[in-house]
């Protein structure tokens, strides 16, 4: 693995041809988890999937979108148009660099952006490969299931806490937690901030999280990516109609 924080000549020598650029965000999450734990989950996942896939791990982005987040303090949203432009600029630079495949590692699920900018940078660049890792769309697999006592997850939940336990214990507050499931689906989110919903700008059950929890669900999430990526990787290989 080589990372940002080699050289640029060893950055040279190893030439990458996939990177991984890890997304977090900088948002509330209730009274019981940092502002940072979208950037931490985002992190710790793209870092060991870079390790177990010989990739170039690029620095993690600590903003995105998060609007459903605005009236608490510490949140700080892009707009969508700024996160489509940063995304494009990183893969025009990774692409002058040899770079073939770029891995988009999303840790926060309110990056909408994302959809159309993958969609346009392929349709745009045949030769190169942007694949898009949306951790929430891991959460109804039958691995996390097995794990995670409460089915809905969202914010600052049993999930996202679990992890937080495990990667950074001392910024958790357990004595604030506060458990909310609203009575609504997620789409209520496009209408207004989370607190309509959930006055403690919490979506799930954080109360059942635990450190053992934490380790467990890091572990699918690392192997679930690996897994996603080399299958968009492969099927799109032995499909390949713009060389035929
Ligand atoms: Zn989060």
């Amino acid at each position: 693995m080589i990372s940002y924080q080699n050289t640029a000549k060893e950055i040279r020598e190893k030439k990458p041809t996939i990177a991984i650029l890890p997304i977090g965000s900088t948002e509330q999450h209730g009274a019981h988890l940092p502002t940072s734990t979208d950037t931490v989950i985002s992190s710790k996942i793209a870092e060991e999937v870079a390790k177990r896939m010989d990739a170039y791990l690029l620095p993690t982005l600590p903003y995105s979108t998060c609007r459903e987040h605005d009236g608490k303090m510490g949140s700080f949203s892009l707009k969508s148009q700024t996160l489509y432009c940063v995304i494009e600029d990183i893969f025009e630079a990774a692409k002058r660099q040899g770079i073939k495949t770029l891995v988009i590692m999303l840790g926060h699920g309110g990056i909408f952006i994302s959809n159309p900018v993958v969609r346009e940078l392929n349709a745009n660049n045949p030769d190169m490969q942007v694949i898009k890792v949306d951790l929430v769309q891991f959460f109804t697999s039958n691995e996390l299931n097995d794990i995670l006592e409460c089915k809905n997850n969202l914010h600052a939940c049993e999930y996202e806490t679990s992890l937080m336990y495990q990667f950074d214990e001392e910024h958790v507050h357990p004595e604030e937690i506060v458990d909310c499931v609203p009575d609504v689906p997620r789409d209520y989110l496009n209408y207004a901030p989370i607190f309509r919903y959930s006055p403690a700008g919490v979506w799930g059950m954080p109360s059942l999280a635990s450190k053992e929890k934490g380790a467990k669900i890091f572990e699918v999430m690392v192997q679930k990516s690996i897994d996603y990526i080399n299958d968009v990787l492969k099927i799109n290989r032995e499909r390949d109609f713009y060389h035929e």
